[in-house]
Order: C-alpha cells, then sequence, then structure tokens
C-alpha cells in the first residue's frame, strides 16, 4: 500500500469540508481533501437555496457546492476524488486509509463526513430501494412525472421535497405521523398552498406494496386504528439524518445518536489533533452556513494545533 504524509487531511466535501479546506490553503496548510462517496455531501441533493447569504436570486445545491470547491482548489487544496474506508488514531500522524488502497498519514485530521438519510426500516422499504423507493426527491424525481408519489416525515426536508414533487407529479401524499408539521411555518405554508399535495396526519406507514416492477402502493396505520391503502408510484423518505462518524468511533466520543462531541465553540473532539465539522457533529442547525462556519472553525484550531507543537 502506498503511503503519503501531509500536515491537514480533510474528510467529506460538504459545505464544512470545502469551508475547511479554503480556511486551511490561505493559511498554508496544503491541504489534502477526500470527497466521499458523494461529492458535495447533501446540499447537491436539493433544489434551490434561498437562504445561504450573498446569493440574493438563490443559487442550486450542486453550484453552491461547485463554486466553494472551485474556491478551495484555486487556493491550493488539493481535493481528490476517493473515500476514506479505515483510520486509526492512536498517535500522530494518523493513519487514513483511503479506497483501502492507500495510506495517508496526517498531522491534523478534519472529520467533515456529514450525515445520511434515515429510513423507516420496513421490510419492504428494503425490497424496494431504487424500485420506488427514494430518500432523495431531486435526484429521483425526474423518474415520477404526472405520477402519484409519496413523501414521508414532517420537517422542513419533507415540506420541501413534498412541493418539489408537487411541481413535478400528479399528486403527492404527504404522510405526518402527528397533527402538525415540525417544520417551519414558511415550508409548512407552501405545503398547504398547493392544490396537489394531500396531508395525511396521524399516520405510519406499515407497509409498501408492489410486484416486479416496484412499489404500487402503500398501507398505512392511522392514530384511530384505521388501516388506509393509496396507490403509489413512489415513496419518498424525508425523515431526519444520522450522522456518518462511525469511521472514527471508537476513538472519537459521540452522543448515543452518534454526533461527534466536540469542545464548547471549538472544533476539537476528544483526540487531540482530530477535529469535526458540519452535520457529523451538528444535531440542532444542521444548515449549510452553520457547516461552512464550523469548517473554518475546524481550519483555525487546525493552524492553532500544528503551530502549538
Ligand atoms: P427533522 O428531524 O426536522 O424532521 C424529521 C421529520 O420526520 C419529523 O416530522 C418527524 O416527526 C418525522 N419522522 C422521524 N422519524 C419518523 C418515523 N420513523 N416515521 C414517521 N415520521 C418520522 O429532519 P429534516 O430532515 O426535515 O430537517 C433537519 C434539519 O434541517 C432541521 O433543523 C430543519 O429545519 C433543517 N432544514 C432546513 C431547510 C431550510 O431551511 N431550507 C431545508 C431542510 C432542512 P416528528 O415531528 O413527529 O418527530
Amino acid at each position: 500500500m502506498s503511503t503519503e504524509s501531509v500536515k491537514c487531511l480533510i474528510i467529506g466535501s460538504g459545505p464544512a469540508g470545502y469551508t475547511a479546506a479554503i480556511y486551511a490553503s490561505r493559511a498554508n496548510l496544503s491541504p489534502v481533501l477526500y470527497e466521499g462517496l458523494q461529492p458535495g455531501g447533501q446540499l447537491t441533493t436539493t433544489t434551490e437555496i434561498e437562504n445561504f447569504p450573498g446569493f440574493p436570486e438563490g443559487i442550486t445545491g450542486n453550484e453552491l457546492m461547485d463554486r466553494m470547491k472551485q474556491q478551495a482548489v484555486r487556493l491550493g487544496a488539493d481535493v481528490r476524488w476517493g473515500v476514506a474506508t479505515a483510520v486509526n488514531l492512536d498517535q500522530r500522524p494518523f493513519r487514513v486509509t483511503i479506497d483501502d488502497s492507500k495510506e495517508i498519514l496526517a498531522d491534523a485530521l478534519i472529520i467533515s463526513t456529514g450525515a445520511t438519510a434515515k429510513y423507516l426500516g420496513l421490510e419492504s422499504e428494503e425490497k424496494y430501494k431504487g424500485q420506488g423507493v427514494s430518500a432523495c426527491a431531486t435526484c429521483d424525481g425526474f423518474f415520477y412525472r404526472g405520477k402519484t408519489v409519496a413523501v414521508v416525515g414532517g420537517g422542513d426536508t419533507a415540506c420541501e421535497e413534498a412541493t418539489y414533487l408537487a411541481g413535478l407529479c400528479e399528486k403527492v401524499y404527504m404522510i405526518v405521523r402527528r397533527d402538525v408539521l415540525r417544520a417551519s411555518k414558511a415550508s409548512a405554508e407552501r405545503v398547504f398552498e398547493t392544490p396537489n399535495i394531500e396531508v395525511l396526519w396521524n399516520c405510519n406507514t406499515q407497509e409498501l406494496l408492489g410486484d416486479e416492477m416496484g412499489v404500487n402502493g402503500m398501507r398505512l396505520l392511522h392514530k384511530s386504528g384505521e388501516i388506509i391503502e393509496k396507490k403509489i408510484d413512489g415513496f419518498f423518505l424525508a425523515i431526519g439524518h444520522h450522522p456518518n462518524s462511525e469511521l472514527v468511533q471508537p476513538w472519537v466520543k459521540t452522543n448515543e445518536e452518534g454526533y461527534i462531541i466536540t469542545d464548547g465553540v471549538s472544533s476539537a473532539t476528544n483526540v487531540p489533533g482530530v477535529f469535526a465539522a458540519g452535520d457529523v457533529q451538528d444535531p440542532h442547525y444542521r444548515q449549510a452556513i452553520n457547516a461552512a462556519a464550523s469548517g473554518c472553525r475546524a481550519a483555525l484550531d487546525v493552524e492553532r494545533f500544528l503551530k502549538s507543537l
């Protein structure tokens, strides 16, 4: 296995990773960033972003991430295609295996591996993954033009996905397990104002129905005990995310949900020299702007850490 030594290694390419790369480059730390399985991270699966400051007309998730990457590269970051498959954080330099074929020895490490969509855990959901079941409306919505789909969840993501799908599909059911939405007022109002979205309140998905062609229906259990069956062509998950911290466990401490614990406002983890930024350490805000800000903090923390050695 080939080996390479770097001062600052960044794992993950969302707003946190790219911002860390921008700041670390300007601090002459010659950062190397591995993009991971989803270059650009979760934002590449959203449509229009209206709340990232500096873009009064809005910007697509893909374009925003592409711009962040370009900025990091222009300032000297070495952005590479590849997935970190194993780490050893027993001592410095830290050992990080890339694609099971290369080892990076890093003086300091920034973990910005983000979070991944949650599934309900139904057998039928697993069976029809990619055959009508998706966790990304903007990736897969196109395939359901003119059809009927369901979105499960009552948060901002579910509202955004339902509204997006309503622009493509004939009908969108939103399956909400309580009698209120968790989403912000603005997202919720957009849903209520969209005529082809029907919210099914107090419902839980019991089973997805289908055949060899994929999903063709769903069975819901209403709070009252009533069983509701609807014909659908697609079923979209929007029930939250779990943090991608497995790679650095058990070295790096996490909370019960797996979010990396950082020290106060800094990005320092319990392992000196290992820093965390973005959604992998943020169970509260989970916004691109927060992820970017924490990437900045991580790069500044790395700079101070390396100077202190
Ligand atoms: P949230 O955790 O906010 O919402 C998850 C939703 O899924 C909740 O309605 C929850 O129900 C429901 N849910 C969870 N588990 C199940 C289950 N097993 N069965 C049925 N329903 C379930 O996640 P989001 O991804 O929506 O948002 C994450 C964060 O990102 C939030 O802070 C949000 O504000 C933010 N965000 C902001 C956007 C924006 O500002 N443009 C866009 C997208 C996200 P319950 O309410 O009953 O717990």
